[in-house]
């Protein structure tokens, strides 16, 4: 059985680190070194100091007991702020902080789950394939974890990122590709008062791009949206440079890349109607992610659903995660609901059913 005392403890222990994002070294020891006693190989890869963080992912490989393709599970080790003091505390059938910070369960309660999973199978001598562990760092700020993870260390292609905030049983099929935007727009300063004429006003470029710019929700599986803009300087000064940072996500990419020209259109024809000129700069974060019909690890996790007693049920996110990066770099990704609700605010909780339940699911498909 799961040991709810246990993977309470554990989960406790983990929340009460400190982790900020790119600043989970402490985490990262006190896990390194619960592995490394049980006698699993344990090693940090280099995206830490390729990302300016204070220590790297840690990938742990747990030799095969039994038959079956090797799996991996993922949880992040970093949280959002603020989060520095989380005191956990027990209130009725749910886990929350004091309120002054998050709990953390995000994504902590990912890795207790996985490690007491892991326990139960020990505990019951079950056997179970190559299992690997991937605790990422720097998921919420950027994913520069599975960014940079080093995949010769990771030679299972099935991966469960443990990190939705469904309820168990939720699966995530579907999320969407993210792409940063940058607008610059350029005009040209003049006196307001004595030669407006020789003037052309950024702001107004900026002005008539965006009120042509098609924005929010495009279609049910496409967002987009202006985020900052800032410049010019004083009244009578004809402003000169106008910049807007933006971005948009799509479900497909085909559809994300669409709403790109269309952003850009908007800057050009503004250009022409104006005049002065723009730059028009993007970055796609990560790729969609769509997890296939005909997945066997999808098949995997909904028959482990079944075996368990929880309906299985497919849905996609609105969000990105360390499962889009790691889905772009080749790897069958799924990510399961835990449970974890009002996740980035200080009203965080998760249900201790939850913890449990999710720690039980992960042990099903963990098996061999
Ligand atoms: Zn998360």
């Amino acid at each position: 059985m799961i040991n709810k005392e246990r993977i309470l403890n554990l989960f406790f222990e983990l929340v009460r680190i400190d982790s900020p994002s790119l600043q989970e070294k402490e985490v990262a020891v006190c896990l390194h070194k619960k592995m490394e006693e049980r006698g699993y190989t344990v090693t940090e890869d280099k995206a830490g100091e390729l990302s300016g963080g204070n220590t790297g992912n840690l990938i742990v490989h747990v030799p095969a007991t039994g038959e079956g393709t090797p799996i991996a599970f993922s949880a992040h080790m970093d949280c959002v702020h603020p989060c520095h003091g989380v005191e956990p505390i027990v209130e009725g059938d749910l886990v929350r902080s004091k309120g002054d910070t998050v709990l953390g369960g995000d994504d902590k309660a990912g890795i207790a789950m996985a490690i007491e999973a892991l326990n139960h199978l020990e505990d019951e001598s079950i056997p179970h394939p190559d299992v690997y562990f991937v605790f990422s760092i720097c998921e919420e700020s950027g994913m520069h974890g599975a960014k940079n993870i080093d995949t010769s260390l990771l030679p299972a292609k099935d991966i469960i990122i443990l990190d939705s905030g469904g309820k168990v049983g939720s699966i995530v099929v579907a999320a969407p590709a993210k792409a940063g935007i940058m607008m610059n727009f350029i005009g040209k300063s003049a006196h307001a008062g004595i030669a407006p004429e020789e003037g052309v006003s950024a702001i107004q470029i900026a002005a008539e791009a965006v009120s042509k710019m098609n924005l929010l929700r495009i279609d049910e599986s496409t967002t987009a949206n202006l985020g900052h803009i800032e410049g010019g300087s004083v009244t009578n000064i004809v402003a000169d440079s106008v910049s807007l940072t933006a971005e948009a996500r799509s479900l497909h990419d085909e559809v994300l890349n669409k709403q790109l020209e269309h952003m850009e259109s908007c800057c050009a024809d503004a250009v022409k109607k104006i005049g002065g000129s723009y730059k028009f700069e993007y970055e796609i974060s990560y790729p969609a992610l769509h997890v296939p019909e005909d997945s066997t690890v999808l098949a995997k996790v909904e028959q482990a659903c079944i075996n368990i007693g929880l309906d299985p049920e497919r849905g996609p996110t609105g969000g990105g995660s360390d499962a889009n990066v790691l889905y772009g770099k080749g790897y069958n990704a799924v990510t399961l609901g835990i449970g974890m609700s009002k996740v980035h605010t200080t009203d965080e909780f998760i249900k201790m059913e939850s913890l449990t339940r999710g720690a039980e699911l992960v042990a099903e498909i963990m098996k061999s």
